[in-house]
C-alpha cells in the first residue's frame, strides 16, 4: 500500500476517479497499430481458428438452440442506426454528435441474451473439442451435432465446468455446459442479481453464492477447481480463449458495416464504445476490430464512476495490482455487469498500445441512458449495457477529444465518422424487473 500511494501521487485524474466523478481518459500510451501489432501475444490467425471453431459447431448450436438457425448456427448480433437516441442525447447534453450512431444489440444474442454469449460459449465449446478429440468422440463420418447425442452427454456428465461470475458469464457458460451434459458450479458475486441465479437453477446448474465481490468469487472456483481434475475452469481473469471467443466479433461487424456501405478509412473513421468489467469482453472486441481497421478504428471503454478497474489498472500501469478500493471507491454499482474491483492484467497489458481511451458513468446517468433508448427507439438494455452511451456524452466538446482528433488528423472527417455503441446485454432481463428498472428511471 505504501509503494501504491508513492506510485499513484500528484496524479490530478486520479484525484477525480477519487471522488466519483465523470471522467474522460486519454490513453498516452496507444501507437500506431503496424508497430504494436507485433509484439501482441495473439495474432490475426488466432481469430481465424477460433472463427472456423465456431463454425465448425454451428450445427450443433442450430440442433440444440433452434433460436440459432435464421444465423446458420452463428451466434451474432443485428447492427441498427439509432437516429432517434442519437438527437434525443444531441438535445439532452447540448451538444452536436458529428457522424451516424449505431446500437451493436449483443443484448439480443441467442442463447445468453449477453457479450458473454461471444466469449463464454466459445470457450466451453473449445474445451468440449478438445475433450471429444482427445477421447475419440468425435467420428469422421459423424458431424459435432453428435456431441449432444446421449451416450456422449453421458461422457461428458463426469466432468465439470466452473466460473465466477457477476451474472452474466455464468448464464453464458452454464446453459451451454449444462445443454452439452456437463456437471456446472457458477460462484456468484453479491452483486449477481436473484433472477440470474434463479434462472441457472432452472437449468440444473449449481450456483454458490458469496458475500464478497467477483475478485473472491472467481479466486473460490479457481480453488475448487484445481482440486478436480475432471474440472476445467473458465478463468475470466486471465483467459485468451473467452478473449478470442470475443475478438470473432471484429470480422462478423466489418461484414455488416460493409454489408450496409459504410466504410471505414480515414476518411471514415470509426468509434466504438464498450462497457467494461473485468476487460475481457470489451479487449476482445477491440482486439478483433483493431485486427481488421488498425489506426482507422478508435475504442473506448465505459466504466461506472464506483469501479473503474480497468481505467485504474491502465492509467496507473499497475494493472491488476492496484484495486478500486484502494483509492477509496466502493465497487458498489447497480451496473451488475461491470461490478469488478481489480481489472484483468493481461487484458491490460493488451490493451496498452491500443486502446483509445476510456470514460466513466454514474449510476443514474445509466438508468437515463436506458429509459432514453427504449423512448426513442424502442429498444432495452440493462443498465450495465448503458455504459456505452457515456462515450460519445463524454468525449463531445471535452479538450482533451479536440485534442486526440487534431493529433490522429481527424478533424474534418468527423462528419463522415460512424459511431457504435456496444449495447452488451438484456433480452433475458424479465418483465418484472424491467418494469422496475424504468419505474427507478422514472424516479429521476
Ligand atoms: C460482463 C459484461 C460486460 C463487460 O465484460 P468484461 O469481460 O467483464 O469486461 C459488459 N456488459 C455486460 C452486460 C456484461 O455482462
Amino acid at each position: 500500500m505504501e509503494n501504491l500511494e508513492i506510485e499513484i501521487k500528484d496524479n490530478p485524474l486520479l484525484e477525480k476517479i477519487k471522488n466519483g466523478e465523470e471522467v474522460l481518459w486519454i490513453n498516452p500510451g496507444k501507437i500506431p497499430f503496424r508497430e504494436a501489432s507485433k509484439d501482441l501475444p495473439l495474432t490475426e490467425e488466432d481469430i481465424e481458428d477460433a472463427r472456423k471453431r465456431l463454425e465448425r459447431f454451428a450445427p450443433l448450436l442450430m440442433k440444440y438452440f433452434p433460436e440459432t438457425r435464421e444465423r446458420n448456427g452463428l451466434i451474432e448480433s443485428p447492427l441498427t442506426e439509432i437516429p432517434y437516441m442519437k438527437k434525443r442525447l444531441e438535445e439532452k447534453y447540448g451538444k452536436k454528435c458529428r457522424g451516424r450512431l449505431f446500437l451493436k444489440e449483443d443484448n439480443r444474442l441467442a442463447i445468453a441474451g449477453s457479450v458473454k454469449a461471444r466469449g463464454g460459449i466459445y470457450e466451453v465449446l473449445k474445451h468440449t473439442e478438445d475433450l471429444a478429440l482427445a477421447h475419440g468422440l468425435l467420428k469422421p463420418e459423424e458431424g459435432y451435432e453428435h456431441l449432444g447425442d446421449p451416450e456422449k452427454k453421458k461422457f461428458f456428465k463426469d466432468y465439470t465446468i466452473q466460473v465466477g461470475s457477476t451474472g452474466n458469464l455464468g448464464l453464458s457458460i452454464g446453459i451451454i455446459s449444462a445443454v452439452l451434459g456437463y456437471k456446472v458450479i457458477i460462484h456468484m458475486s453479491a452483486d449477481a442479481k436473484q433472477w440470474k441465479k434463479d434462472l441457472l437453477r432452472s437449468y440444473g446448474v449449481d450456483v454458490r453464492e458469496y458475500q464478497s465481490d467477483y475478485g473472491k468469487a472467481v479466486e473460490q472456483g479457481r480453488k475448487l477447481s484445481a482440486q478436480d481434475e475432471k474440472s476445467y475452469f473458465v478463468d475470466d481473469e486471465n483467459s485468451k480463449d473467452l478473449f478470442l471467443g470475443y475478438a470473432t466479433a471484429g470480422k462478423r461487424i466489418a461484414d455488416q458495416l460493409q454489408e450496409a456501405g459504410i466504410a471505414v478509412d480515414q476518411e471514415h473513421p470509426l468509434f466504438v464504445y464498450i462497457p467494461c468489467g473485468v476487460g475481457g469482453a470489451p479487449g476482445g472486441i477491440t482486439f478483433g476490430l483493431k485486427e481488421i481497421y488498425g489506426d482507422h478504428v478508435h475504442c473506448f471503454f465505459a466504466e461506472p464512476v464506483q469501479a473503474p478497474c480497468m481505467l485504474l489498472g491502465m492509467s496507473t500501469g499497475l494493472h491488476d495490482r492496484i484495486s478500486v478500493e484502494d483509492v477509496g471507491l466502493t465497487g458498489k454499482t447497480q451496473a451488475d455487469g461491470l461490478a469488478v474491483g481489480r481489472p484483468s492484467a493481461f487484458v491490460g497489458k493488451v490493451m496498452e498500445p491500443l486502446l483509445s481511451g476510456a470514460v466513466t458513468v454514474k449510476d443514474e446517468k445509466l438508468y437515463r441512458y436506458m429509459k432514453d433508448l427504449l423512448d426513442t427507439q424502442d429498444i432495452f438494455l440493462e443498465p450495465s449495457a448503458c455504459a456505452g452511451f457515456q462515450g460519445p456524452v463524454g468525449l463531445w466538446g471535452n479538450p482533451a477529444f479536440e485534442e486526440y482528433l487534431k493529433k490522429n488528423h481527424l478533424e474534418d472527417s468527423m462528419d463522415r465518422a460512424s459511431h457504435i455503441l456496444w449495447a452488451t446485454g438484456g433480452s433475458l432481463v424479465p418483465e418484472e424487473i424491467r418494469r422496475n428498472y424504468i419505474k427507478e428511471a422514472e424516479k429521476l
